[in-house]
């Protein structure tokens, strides 16, 4: 039977894991609808040009000329300008993988989940931003969503279709990035080549600067919060650089039950693409002999504060992990374009949080007010990162 799917952030590193699987089933087990990206017009248009989708969408409308050219006497049909984006979620599809990146994805993730279909869920800041309402909007409309996040995805599995509230605590496992054994000053000094070098895990830019900071796994306490409907003290974190277990559930009677795989993303994509059947993918096998051991530690909060940042936001609730994820999100960008150091990123996050009570407040009742929130937080977080730019310019000159 062909399934109907549609790829949300389809250049991506979710998305390209995502059209592997596809390219690797048989003919026709499915059949595209929609395919979307932001910039990278030409990779979109050769997605398009190979899979034949019935809509293709590019967010950024500056690169769509280069769309139109690459598409033009292909009779494909194609938009640009998130609205575009927005119209090729709201498509029929038995799937969609909702993979943008960033905020920026919650609008379309939220346009699938109303189609009330199936959603496998890598945005996970659409969850961070809006996570009550967000989950709400899949409640009603009937829409599965299947975390396709690798912890996230073990945890679903390890549960087993058990009732979250039952049991004694999950843990999300985190490889450290690649800064676990760093110092504070060798952190401070970080070029962008060393923050987005995973040991691990090979991502896009923002999850990868993400991962260095451990401000990923912050997201992913909140996400699995609102996931799994579990209070932050249920959600633990331990580092566990191999990557090899990515998820644990604890039950009363001490029991401790893992999901394990090689760290590859198509793992997880698969399970979700599968669902509730099993597929073959082309990961690679564990070889558990060849690997040895498997080594845990405690997190640590004096390198990594922006893991207790995301859970004080989360306490906070309100527009608060809003407001968290939006400087964030800023951070990384003025991070990755040279202009703030790393650690500026959590002080960003932490200034921005002490301040964003004036400028986001009060609880999150409807999108228009998530997306007026998100908007407040990221002109104030932008000026946190002019200052900080500016003062480390004005101490350069002075030195
Ligand atoms: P990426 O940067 O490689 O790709 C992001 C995709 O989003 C691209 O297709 C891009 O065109 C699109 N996009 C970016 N901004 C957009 C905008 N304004 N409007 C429309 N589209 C936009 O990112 P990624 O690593 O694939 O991550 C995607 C999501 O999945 C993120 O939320 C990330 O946290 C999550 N995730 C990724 C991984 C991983 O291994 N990469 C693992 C777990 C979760
Ligand atoms: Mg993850």
């Amino acid at each position: 039977m062909t399934r109907t799917i549609s790829i949300l952030g389809a250049t991506g590193s979710v998305g390209l894991a995502t059209l592997d699987l596809i390219d690797a089933a048989p003919e026709g087990r499915y059949e595209l609808v929609a395919l979307t990206a932001n910039t990278r017009a030409q990779e979109l248009a050769d997605i398009a040009l190979r899979l034949r989708p019935r809509f293709t969408a590019l967010g950024d409308a500056r690169h769509a000329p280069v769309l139109e050219a690459a598409l033009a006497g292909s009779g494909l049909k194609w938009g640009a300008g998130p609205s575009a984006v927005a119209e090729a979620a709201s498509m029929e599809a038995d799937w969609t993988m909702a993979a943008i990146v960033g905020a920026a994805g919650l609008a379309p993730t939220l346009a699938a989940v109303k189609r009330g279909q199936v959603v496998a869920l890598a945005n996970k800041e659409a969850l961070v931003c809006a996570g009550p309402l967000f989950m709400e909007s899949a409640r009603r409309s009937g829409a599965t969503v299947l975390p396709v996040d690798s912890e996230h995805n073990a945890i679903f599995q390890a549960l087993g279709g058990s009732d979250p509230a039952k049991v004694r605590r999950i843990i999300l496992t985190a490889s450290g990035g690649p800064f676990r054994n760093a110092s504070l000053e060798t952190m401070a000094r970080a070029s962008v080549r060393d923050a987005v070098a995973h040991p691990v895990w090979s991502m896009g830019a923002k999850i990868s600067v993400d991962s260095a900071t451990m401000m990923n796994k912050g997201l992913e306490v909140i996400e699995a919060c609102h996931l799994f409907a579990l209070p932050p003290e249920k959600v633990d974190v331990i580092v566990h650089p191999e990557s090899i277990l990515h998820g644990l559930v604890e039950h009363y009677d001490g029991g401790l039950l893992a999901q394990m795989g090689t760290p590859d993303m198509r793992t997880p994509i698969a399970h979700a693409l599968g669902w509730p059947d099993r597929m073959e993918t082309g990961v690679s096998r564990l070889d558990l002999p060849a690997l040895g051991k498997l080594t845990f530690e405690a997190p640590d909060p004096k390198r990594f504060p922006a893991l207790e940042l995301a859970r004080a936001a989360f306490r906070q609730g309100g527009t608060s992990p809003l407001v968290l994820n939006a400087a964030n999100e800023i951070a990384v960008d003025a991070f990755l374009n040279g202009h703030v150091g790393f650690l500026d990123i959590a002080a960003i996050v932490a200034e921005s949080l002490e301040r964003g009570e004036g400028v986001a407040r009060g609880s999150l009742t409807d999108f228009d007010t998530v997306y007026a929130a998100d908007a407040a937080a990221r002109e104030l977080a932008a000026s946190l990162v002019k200052a900080r730019a500016q003062h480390s310019a004005s101490r350069a000159q002075g030195a």
